[in-house]
Parts: structure tokens; sequence; C-alpha cells
């Protein structure tokens, strides 16, 4: 897994961060910390195979994308999960979680894992349910087949803001295995974690 880190606003001081951003940065950093403990589970976990060719982009841009796993078409094929810990912490402070995680309490820590692992899951269910001689056919045949759902959302939708249409779009098939692949295995990560801190 070849990690990029593009951090340009965590180091900042905590008045900046509220003042520009209304973003708390002990949870901007709890994000952060939860990514990387997540990455380090997934490098020893059952999936550190399917995962190797991985890369893995993590930025702290203040635009309203917490993540997604995108494909880089160039000289050679590159799937990329884009994870942002600013995005992923204002989504958390707006309680985002009880839509994705459905639980009341959560950290922002546990929370980047879970919206982390999500991305990680689209992927890992394209390359096993995906059909396709190479790790490219695999993920646009598994992204075909979920076309439909994911069109008909959009044909539907109103502005996508609404609570009823976050709970629809976590209703399209792949992403609610996506989230299942997520809920289950980041409670691997927090046991993981709660291991070594003794
Ligand atoms: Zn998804």
């Amino acid at each position: 897994m070849k990690i990029t880190e593009s951090l340009h606003f965590i180091h900042e001081d905590k008045a900046f961060l509220k003042r520009q951003f209304n973003i708390t940065r002990s949870y901007l950093h709890n994000a952060y910390d939860g990514i990387r403990e997540a990455i380090k589970w997934l490098k020893t976990s059952a999936f550190q195979t399917v995962v190797k060719d991985l890369s893995i982009y993590i930025t702290d841009e203040p635009i309203n994308f917490p993540g997604e796993l995108a494909l880089i078409e160039g000289v050679t094929f590159q799937p990329i999960v884009y994870i942002n810990v600013m995005s992923i912490t204002e989504d958390f402070q707006n309680e985002e979680y009880r839509y994705d995680l459905k639980k009341e309490h959560v950290t922002c820590f546990e929370y980047a894992v879970f919206v982390f692992l999500h991305e990680v899951g689209h992927y890992v269910h394209a390359l096993i349910g995906g059909r396709g001689a190479s790790r490219k056919e695999k993920i646009f045949d598994y992204f075909d087949r979920g076309e439909y759902h994911y069109q008909r959302f959009v044909e539907t939708m109103g502005n996508g803001e609404t609570n009823q249409e976050k709970k629809r779009y976590r209703n399209i098939p792949h992403e609610k295995a996506a989230d299942r692949f997520a809920r289950q295995y980041t409670a691997n990560v927090l046991q993981n974690f709660h291991r070594k801190e003794g």
C-alpha cells in the first residue's frame, strides 16, 4: 500500500481551525489517528494481499468530500482511496454517524475508521465479486452492476441533503454492503487498538 499525505491545516492552532472552518482541532486529530490505525490494521488483516496494490491518499482540504474509491488511469491502472480528514470531522460534528454507523455515541476516531473502511469495502467487494481477468475489469464490472441503482437514486433525488435521502442512498446494495464491511471491521480495528493501549 502506497500512502500519500497532503496535509495543510491539521497542525494549525485550535482557534484558527475553529474560526476558519468551524472544526474542533482535537476531533480532526482523532480522525487522522483513526485512519492511520485502520491502515495499520489493514496491513496485517486477512485482506493484506487484496489491498497490497491499493494506494491511499490522505488529505485535509476544506471541501465536503469525505472519501472515495477513485480509479486513476495513467500508464498503469491505479485504484486509490481518497480520504479527507477535514470533511470526516465536519460530518462527525454534524452527527452523520447516526445514518451510516447507526449508533448514537461514536468517537471521531471510530467514525473515521468507518468512513475509510467503507471505501476499502468497495474495493474488496469489487476484487472478490467483480467479473474479469484483471483488477481493472473486475472493478469496472462491479461498478457497472451497481450503476442501475445509483442512476435511479440520482434520477429521483432532490438536493441529497435530507435525512430521508441519506437513508435512501445508504440502501443502494453496493453501499449497504460497504457499510456492512466497514461496521464489522471497525470493531476489529478498535479492539486491536485498545489491546495495544493496554
Ligand atoms: Zn460507498
